[in-house]
């Protein structure tokens, strides 16, 4: 006799990270998480700094400064407001919360493998529906809707492709679910985007009550390490993760790391102008090099080098100069490699790279 989980936990694979080394190369470039090309912003430097003096206290377990400050950057409500530990913590709890046994829960077939997991966790079936052009496609998630459908998760833009699905399809999607089916919009890249009509979901979670949108202070604001996310939704739905979550998930330092990151003068304006600069350029040298390139809203591109073996000499070729980026057998499309845009010398090494590239 040994424990066991439950059966459904036996079939979750688990989550394999970004590539952080590499065996005799002295510098790493790590360009395969999608973190913030400048480094944590200074002001929440100083503010972690400050918060470690009262590491004894446990912290504010309803986040009230933070959520005011997010309120007051973004012009929402701090009442519909939830933080976690990472917006993975609040995937995991919508999951266990709406999921479970007997339920299933539907994302497009390129999601985010948080969703993969969370659900399986929850004990839900997980349906992951065909995309179309690196995008969710509506029609097809529509027809996968069953009567034991609970959730369903949208990346958008999406990732690992990068693509932006038009606000119109969005709603669209709402509009076709069941009352009783949460939508989970997770806009994680939503600073990047440069599209003039894109809405992060705030939209949707304002309209309906059975929508929210998932936010995080991974990507732009430059804080992965500090595990902060955020949910935006209608007042149930805030109250059903304020029940669930662990009473002080997210730290201190951590809830000062973002409020000082929100308060950097110019933070995202600058992250998000040299984020479309570089993007256009690297773009530009995967395409001179061959290379099918497809199109980013994000801080990253995904590459299609059009055959595994393609795939590998281009990660090898990287790799030798220490550039680290992802390799998506993981999800299903081992021929292309998605990368990180980074700061203006490690956009440059990769231009150089794929430049100096032979297949
Ligand atoms: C990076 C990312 C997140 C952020 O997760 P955190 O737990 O907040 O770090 C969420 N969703 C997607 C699709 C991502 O790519």
């Amino acid at each position: 006799m040994t424990v066991l989980p439950r059966p459904s936990i036996l079939s979750i694979e688990p989550y394999v990270g970004g590539e952080s080394k590499l065996p005799g190369v002295n510098r790493i470039v790590k360009l395969s998480s999608n973190e913030g090309a400048f480094g944590p912003p200074p002001a929440a430097v100083e503010a972690i700094t400050q918060a470690a003096l009262k590491a004894h206290r446990y912290p504010d377990g309803g986040a009230t400064a933070l959520r005011e400050a997010i309120g007051a950057h973004w012009g929402l409500d701090p009442a519909r407001i939830v933080c976690g530990n990472g917006s993975d913590e609040l995937i995991g709890h919508l999951c266990l919360a709406y999921g479970g046994e007997g339920t299933e829960i539907i994302m497009s077939a390129y999601g985010f493998m948080m969703y993969d997991i969370a659900g399986r966790y929850a004990g839900s079936r997980v349906l992951k529906v065909a995309e179309r052009g690196g995008l969710a496609d509506v029609d097809a998630m529509l027809a996968a809707v069953g009567p034991r459908t609970r959730i369903v998760f949208l990346t958008n833009p999406n990732n690992p492709t990068g693509a932006l699905l038009p606000e119109a399809e969005m709603r669209r999607l709402r509009a076709g679910l069941r009352g009783d089916i949460l939508l989970v919009i997770d806009s994680a890249y939503a600073e990047y985007v440069t599209e003039p009509s894109y809405d992060p979901g705030t939209a949707l979670a304002d309209a309906t009550d059975n929508t929210i949108m998932l936010r995080t202070f991974s990507k732009i604001f430059g804080l992965g390490g500090m595990r902060i996310g955020w949910g935006y939704g209608a007042p149930a739905i805030i109250e059903t993760l304020n029940r669930v979550r662990g009473p002080f998930n997210v730290a201190s330092a951590s809830q000062a790391a973002a409020i000082g990151a929100l308060a950097e003068p110019g933070w995202v304006a600058k992250g998000a102008a040299h984020n479309t600069e570089w993007r256009a350029k690297v773009a530009a040298a995967f395409t001179a090099a061959g290379f099918t390139v497809a199109p980013s809203q994000t801080n990253f591109l995904m590459v299609d080098f059009g055959s595994p073996e393609a795939a590998k000499a281009v990660d090898a070729t990287m790799k030798a100069r220490g550039l680290i980026l992802r390799g998506l057998g993981g999800y299903g499309l081992p021929a292309c490699l998605r990368v990180t845009i980074g700061n203006a010398e490690e956009c440059q090494m990769v231009i150089d790279a794929i430049t100096a590239h032979r297949g």
